[in-house]
């Protein structure tokens, strides 16, 4: 099949990894992007096994890999500091051949967009709707003009513009809880490798080294949606978290308030499609997820590599499409239930509940928790055989 031009609405991790794995193949790509600086988006990032076995495909693996540190072992613990578990992940990374990384967001779109480069980027530019017709597609921006292409590709997030038009009954589903992330530089206060997560009743702290840089920290707790008006994040999460164990006040009192940002979590219902003629979305557009599973980029940075090496390889653009839903819709699906449902989990606020939970956990074996972490933690290379992706 051949497509001329393949247009992308967002310059997110899945609109980079596309967009890069596209040009691979010898299309022609666009990448039209609301914000107007790709860099100065912060804080930790987790990425998944499978998200690094897929940008293998693409080459980016090894940058990715030598920009963050490695994942050896999750710790997880009460809010008293009592053990409830140790996982070691060299079991996991054996299993299925990538290890769990964390780094910088900001350094993760620096390769990206070293890897794409400047020209086919075009920043400030946000979509606002498409028109299909029977030829092409339009985009249409907010700043008036309209640009066409064969396919148009909505990798615009989870408030896509792009799935609003294509589906517009489909709504977001606020999780009950908010996240605060931030950045500390008082590295010494954790050990690199260590992934620690701490669970209080209906409210949770978890932070990870990135290396001789900083700690990347999250706190999420039940609340309302709606952002909270404070003066000083960092007095009103020490007053949260006071009493919590070594090392929580400590890491938040050495986080500046302006290296904390806080978002509400939300999720959406799996959609039965994806797609419509010449439009397809992708990553958080597709399958808004929240982040329990830290799988948000790994899921993202699949739909991109398999998007691309089902254009490339089969014959019309309507099979690319229906083989795209075919194989990613399921399992994405059901990451977006299981990310639903670990994260009620670990906010449980009933007294009783939660000392059950912690009793699970404590007594459920490592290999158990492992097996699960292998089955999403997979990427299904055998996808990509005979496309010029593969590797
Ligand atoms: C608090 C929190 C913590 C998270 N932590 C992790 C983690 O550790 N590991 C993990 O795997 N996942 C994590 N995630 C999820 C992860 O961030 C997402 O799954 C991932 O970024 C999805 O990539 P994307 O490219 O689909 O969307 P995004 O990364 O959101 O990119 C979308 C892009 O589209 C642009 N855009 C938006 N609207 C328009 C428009 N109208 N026109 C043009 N451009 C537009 C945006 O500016 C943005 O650049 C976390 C999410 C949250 C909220």
């Amino acid at each position: 099949m051949k497509l001329r031009k393949i247009l992308i609405a967002g310059a997110g991790i899945g609109g980079l990894t596309l967009g890069i794995a596209l040009r691979r193949l010898g299309f022609e790509v666009e990448i039209y992007e609301k914000a107007s600086n790709l860099l100065t988006i912060g804080w930790g990032i987790a990425v998944a096994p499978n998200g690094l076995l897929a940008l293998r495909h693409i080459d980016l693996d090894q940058p990715v890999l030598q920009a963050a540190s490695t994942i050896c072992q999750v710790q997880m613990k009460t809010s008293a500091g009592k053990k409830l578990k140790e996982i070691s992940l060299g079991a996991l990374e054996a299993r299925v051949g990538g290890s769990v990384v964390t780094l910088n967001r900001g350094e993760l779109y620096k390769i990206f967009l070293e890897a794409f480069g400047e020209s086919g980027l075009y920043i400030s530019n946000a979509a606002s709707g498409f028109r299909e017709e029977k030829e092409q597609v339009i985009l249409t921006l907010n700043n008036g003009k309209e640009v066409e292409g064969d396919l148009l590709v909505g990798a615009d997030g989870i408030r896509s513009t792009i799935r609003q038009q294509l589906f517009p009954n489909a709504e977001l589903h606020y999780s009950g809880y908010t996240a605060w992330r931030g950045l500390s530089e008082e590295t010494n206060l954790l050990s690199e490798g260590i992934y620690l997560s701490i669970l209080g009743r209906g409210i949770r702290f978890g932070c990870t080294s990135l290396g001789n840089k900083s700690i990347s920290w999250y706190a999420t707790y039940l609340t309302s949606p709606g952002q909270e008006e404070v003066d000083s994040p960092q007095t009103l999460l020490m007053k949260r978290y006071q009493d919590w164990c070594f090392p929580v006040s400590e890491i938040i009192a050495s986080t500046p308030n302006s290296s904390m940002k806080q978002s509400d979590i939300y999720d959406a219902n799996p959609l039965a499609l994806w797609s419509s003629q010449r439009v397809t979305l992708l990553g958080d557009a597709a399958h808004p997820m929240t982040p329990n599973m830290n799988q948000g980029a790994g899921q993202t940075i699949e739909d991109a590599i398999i998007l691309a090496s089902l254009l490339h390889k089969s014959s019309t653009l309507q099979e690319a499409l229906n083989l795209y839903e075919y194989h990613r819709i399921p399992r994405t699906s059901q990451i977006v239930k299981q990310s639903r449902k670990s994260g009620k989990i670990e906010h449980l606020q009933n007294p009783i509940l939660w000392s059950l939970r912690n009793a699970i956990y404590a007594w459920t074996p490592v290999e158990i928790l492992l097996k699960q972490l292998v089955i999403v933690s997979k990427f299904n290379s055998a996808l990509l055989a005979d496309s010029q992706i593969s590797n």
